[in-house]
Parts: C-alpha cells; structure tokens; sequence
C-alpha cells in the first residue's frame, strides 16, 4: 500500500508534506517552515508524528522544528553536511543513506546547488521524490550557494528516476515559473496546456504540487537544457547541457 501524502500550505508560499502509513501508524513530515498548521493537521487526522525530514538548512524549512519536537518527541533527520547549520539531528544523512519509514526504506539523495548541503528523499514504493528547493515545479531553486554545473548534475540524477514520480518541492512558484517557461520555449505545447491547469487550481485554492516527473521533462525549462529545441531557441546549439542549463538559471534570475 503506498504512503498516504497531504500537502500543507505554509507561511507565505511554502509547502510542508505529511506522510503516513496507516498500517504502522508512522507519520513524517518533509520541511517545517511553520509548527502550527502542521500541528493542526495531524490533529484533525490522529496522526502521532514520528519523523521529521529536512532538505536544507534555510529558515523557511527548518523555521518550526524545535517547537514541532517538542510537542511530538519525533526524531530529526537532515544532512550530516549541514549539521552545524540545522536544528540538532537524531540521524545526519549523507547520499545513498537508507530511511526506513513504515513499510518502505526511503533514500537519500545529494541535491546541493541552491544550497550545499541540500537532499532529497526518495521513497520509490510509493513513487514520491521530496527535493525541497532543488527540482521544483516548472523551475529549479536559485543557486545561493552551488555552482551551476552541481545543480545540472543534482537535477540529471531526479530526471533519472521514474516518469511518474510525484515531484514533492517545496514552494508554490508554480505560475511565475512557467511563466519563464513560455517565454524560453514560446512553440511548447505542454507548457501552455500546464499553465491553463496551474491557473485553474489556484484559482479554486488548490496546490500546484506534487507534480509528475514526466510534466517536469515536457515543461520545465531546467530539465530540458539538454534538448535540441531548448539549444536552438537560446541560439547555443553545439553547447553543452551544464551551459545552457547555465544560461537558462541566470536569464530566469534576471527575469
Ligand atoms: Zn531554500
Ligand atoms: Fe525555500
């Protein structure tokens, strides 16, 4: 049985993600940029939080953590990297490390580029890629503090997983993303389509996120520095992937 997922409106634009197992009644949650709509949340549903996992160390994921194991005694899972600059840790993970949860053993995966330090978790029974501010939807995270060519090696290893992994991130960026995506590959067909839907969703209240991996190879323009039709609208074909996803990170900074 998969992992039930609840997507969580936090703060101004960030998401936390619950998951559970309702067989052993574990719960976790990925990012807490706020205690108490979490708090709430596993209220309402009788969820006992037994895990909290972090993807990096900026305040807006990590912001309600102290006061969220405080009130529950779940254990802390982040990067052993960042373990200076994240709340303490009860497990400090690095890529490859295991993450039993319920029925199924997650994995870590090294994601830096926004930030060093930065992972992702991945449970594959389930079909669930959590990557905070690495791969989002439509667009990527701004490299604060990775080179371009970490963040093109962090997001070649998510676009290696499954087409119809749901893709867990961390901020509703969603519109202005896309927006960015029409502008790079005008005659994109899928990106029109995405944007109507995105549109819609928010206007009826609803999260853009998760969304499948196989929309992030068909619209996001960070995932498809690699494409001949990506090179030839930036005019750099005979370039390699890592420049041209260099190019399309400094345009989307100016844009
Ligand atoms: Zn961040
Ligand atoms: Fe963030």
């Amino acid at each position: 049985m998969p992992l039930e997922l609840v997507t969580l409106p936090c703060l101004a634009d960030n998401y936390a993600y619950l998951i559970h197992d309702p067989v052993s009644g574990a719960t976790g949650v990925v990012d807490v940029p706020d205690a108490a709509p979490i708090l709430a949340e596993l209220s309402r549903r009788e969820w006992a939080l037994s895990d909290i996992f972090l993807t990096h160390h900026h305040d807006d994921h990590i912001a309600g953590v102290k006061a969220l194991r405080a009130a529950t005694g779940a254990k802390v899972w982040g990067a052993a990297a960042d373990r200076h600059r994240l709340p303490p840790l009860d497990v400090a993970l690095a890529e490859g490390d295991a993450v039993p949860f319920g029925p199924e053993v997650g994995v870590v995966i090294d994601v830096s580029g926004h930030t060093l330090g930065h992972i992702a978790y991945v449970f594959a029974d389930s079909g669930l890629a959590f990557t905070g501010d690495s791969l989002m939807a439509a667009g990527c995270g701004r490299l604060f503090e990775g080179s371009p060519d970490q963040m093109w090696a962090s997001l070649q290893k998510l676009a290696a997983l499954p087409d119809a992994t749901q893709i867990c991130s961390g901020h509703e960026y969603t519109g202005s993303n896309l927006r960015f995506a029409a502008a790079m590959e005008p005659a994109n067909p899928a990106i029109a389509a995405r944007t109507l839907r995105v549109m819609k969703a928010r206007a009826e209240g609803r999260p853009s996120v998760p969304s499948r991996l196989s929309g992030e190879r068909a619209t996001n323009p960070f995932l498809r520095a690699s494409r001949p039709e990506m090179k030839a609208a930036l005019g750099m074909e005979g370039e390699s992937d890592a420049a041209v996803f260099a190019e399309l990170r400094a345009r989307k900074d100016r844009f």
